[in-house]
């Protein structure tokens, strides 16, 4: 990707809108130390209604809870961080973009305790296209099962999305890279399969949709909680708490990841094993999906924000 000033020229800072170049923190912070942040990914979608955020709510309230484990409190109240958002998306006069909240620790001092390290606090937006590549929607991605297993909820909160946590994707993801795969697929400690570096997963078989649980250790993705609503109200049956083993990956009718960034992807492969191409139930779920987001329906409507 890479951006400069040329893309984003505005970005909120503790409660004001500055200049690319004035959005600075000192080398000293705490989130820079020691992984002290929280973070959001949000997609805005181009529409007839002008820009619409989507799932905003939920997005916001996922930030803010993800800062609870670390006592990380958030001293602005959720409508200016909409209302700000919404300001840098006029002002960069932007259609479709993705939206990256951030709050962490600034600096006081440097003991792994934040004690009187002030919250800082930052929003930005950009224009961003298909995560995984355009062509990835339609024929999928190649995944590779990572030798990295994802942390434990029980040795660091999985359902909070701290920046921390990301060494672990990056670990996952530039191994399956440098073997030539798209993403990867991370197992959890008991070796059953939990989620992408980035994504949520989802697995269909028999006409039936089964996606790992919370208490497997991934993240509660806004996408798959609009996934599994989606696909119920079209008549699925989804299993939402499954324990999905590594080998059902590779006799999976279908296979595809869910997120912010990634949307709706189809996986075709893991490891040297063929899923197939992008299947029926994947593709009636990706295009009611891309149908909503792009508000071609006024169903679901109370999930966007509109600009
Ligand atoms: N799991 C992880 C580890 C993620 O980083 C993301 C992206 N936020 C997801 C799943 C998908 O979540 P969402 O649909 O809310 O973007």
């Amino acid at each position: 990707m890479g951006f400069d000033e040329m893309d984003v020229d505005t970005i909120w800072m503790d409660g004001e809108f500055v200049d690319w170049d004035d959005a600075q923190i000192h080398v000293l912070s705490h989130g820079l130390h020691y992984g002290t942040g929280v973070f959001e990914g949000i997609r805005c979608y181009d529409t007839e209604e002008g820009p619409a955020i989507f799932r905003w709510d939920e997005h916001a309230k996922r930030l803010y809870d993800s800062g609870q484990p670390y006592g990380l409190e958030i001293d602005h109240e959720p409508e200016e961080l909409e209302e700000a958002t919404k300001e840098l998306i006029r002002r960069q006069e932007l259609e479709s973009c993705y939206i990256r909240p951030i709050a962490f620790y600034g600096y006081d001092s440097l003991g792994v305790s934040p004690k009187d390290c002030p919250t800082r606090i930052a929003i930005a937006a950009w224009p961003w296209g298909a995560y995984l590549g355009e062509e990835a929607l339609e024929k999928g991605v190649k995944v590779k099962v990572s030798s990295w297993r994802k942390h434990a909820s029980s040795q660091i909160p999985t359902n909070a999305k701290t920046t921390g946590l990301y060494v672990n994707s990056l670990l996952a993801g530039e191994e399956a890279r440098s073997h030539g795969y798209v993403e990867a697929l991370v197992l959890n400690k008991e070796g059953n399969v939990a989620e992408g570096p980035g994504e949520n997963l989802f697995l269909v078989r028999d006409g039936e949709l089964y996606t790992p649980g919370l208490a497997e250790g991934i993240l509660d993705g806004i996408t798959r909680n609009s996934v599994i609503t989606i696909a119920r109200d079209l008549g699925y049956t989804v299993h939402d708490e499954a324990t999905i083993s590594r080998g059902e990956l590779h006799t999976a009718d279908e296979l595809f990841f869910t997120g912010t960034a990634a949307e709706v992807t189809p996986i075709r492969q893991v490891d040297n094993v063929t899923v197939g191409e992008r299947g029926p139930v994947t593709e009636e779920l990706q295009s009611r999906f891309f149908d909503i987001v792009e508000r071609r329906t006024d169903d679901y409507d109370d999930w966007f924000s509109y600009v």
